[in-house]
């Protein structure tokens, strides 16, 4: 099935009775719903529980196989699922029964024989709560896409990144292997802020963001870290495997120059790459990455270099001058 134009446009009619089955259908074709039938309870479960289900439906209560008021239950079941609003329709008229179906999950009830234009008031009813449970999940999606993205480069903020690394820790502490960091800065960012404005910079961002979001595989991992310092973290690599990755986007973003509205102006990066070889802890492997970078923006800028191992000799000391051999 395919979605519904409008939540409520699309209505499910449950009536094992086949007179009322087609009064209603008639009813609600000539007030415009797209009308999907069913003639039980299961029938009416399976259309509910399919993809694309129409968001309003109407239950008779008395079906064979399961009853309306079982059909709400099963449905209020998932409660991931996009809302249905479920009218029952009952011949029933004690209130301790209507109680019961409320309370199986239904949003609302007509008793049998009903009266058309009541019916079509509670459709109304039905529709515009429908439309604001549209809204609200709309805006529910959009302030977790604000909270977890940049703004600027629509790529996941520095605390997603960083909960990427957290991820891959725990799994690599179950399960073993390796994963890879790499933390990137775009070089002389500055003079280009200076030399074409900072709207400039902010496109020349946004630029280079998608490219880099295009060299990755799709479970790895870009975030914005901070100004103009990306960090891309990369599941199953080992320090080979995330140093050919960090050529690569290095690659990408040198080998064409930026198109602006000032003409073409050619970005270069800089990366420091680090592996959790030695479950190294989040900080810890940042930090490495950060030295990596260090290392490669002194050694000259556009280069990739791969974080010293903690296990090899830390470079000698610097000798200070001032001390002097203690004479014999
Ligand atoms: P280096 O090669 O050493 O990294 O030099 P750099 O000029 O890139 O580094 P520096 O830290 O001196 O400058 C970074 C600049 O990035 C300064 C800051 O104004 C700019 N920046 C940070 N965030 C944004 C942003 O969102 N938009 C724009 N346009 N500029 C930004
Ligand atoms: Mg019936
Ligand atoms: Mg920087
Ligand atoms: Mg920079």
């Amino acid at each position: 099935m395919t979605k519904e134009l409008e939540p409520g446009s699309r209505i499910l009619i449950a009536e094992d009775d086949l007179v009322s089955r087609r009064m209603l259908q008639v009813f609600l074709a000539k007030w415009g719903y797209e009308v999907v039938v069913a003639r039980d309870g299961r029938e009416a479960l399976q259309t509910l529980e399919a993809e694309g289900a129409p968001s309003l439906a109407i239950l008779d209560w008395m079906m064979p196989g399961l009853e309306g008021p079982e059909v709400c239950q099963r449905v209020r079941h998932h409660p991931g699922r996009r809302y249905t609003y479920i009218l029952l329709l009952t011949a029933r008229t004690q209130k301790g029964d209507l109680l019961r179906g409320l309370e199986s999950g239904a949003d609302d009830y007509l008793t049998k024989p009903f009266d058309a234009q009541e019916l079509r008031a509670r459709l109304l009813v039905g529709r515009r709560i429908l439309e604001l449970q549209e809204s609200l999940i709309t805006v529910r999606e959009e302030l977790l896409f604000q909270a977890t993205h940049d703004g600027l480069t629509g790529i996941a903020n520095r605390a997603v990144a960083l909960e990427a690394i957290a991820r891959e820790r725990a799994l690599q502490a179950r399960k073993g292997g390796t994963f890879g960091v790499v933390l990137l800065d775009l070089d002389h960012f500055k003079n280009i802020n200076d030399s074409y404005g900072h709207l400039c910079g902010d496109a020349v961002l946004k630029e280079a963001a998608r490219r880099i979001a295009g060299c990755v595989r799709p479970y790895d991992t870009v975030g914005r870290y901070g100004g103009e310092e990306f960090l891309v973290v990369v599941p199953f690599a080992d320090g080979a495997g995330t140093l050919a990755m960090a050529e690569r986007i290095r690659h990408t973003i040198g080998s064409e120059p930026f198109q602006s509205d000032a003409g073409p102006i050619r970005v270069t990066i800089s990366c420091g790459v680090a592996t959790s070889e030695k479950a190294l802890d989040q900080n810890a492997l940042l930090h490495l990455a950060d030295v990596a970078l260090y290392r490669a923006k002194e050694r000259g800028r556009n280069r990739c270099e791969a974080a010293i191992s903690t296990d090899e000799p830390s470079p000698a000391p610097p000798v200070d001058s001032s001390l002097k051999p203690v004479s014999q």
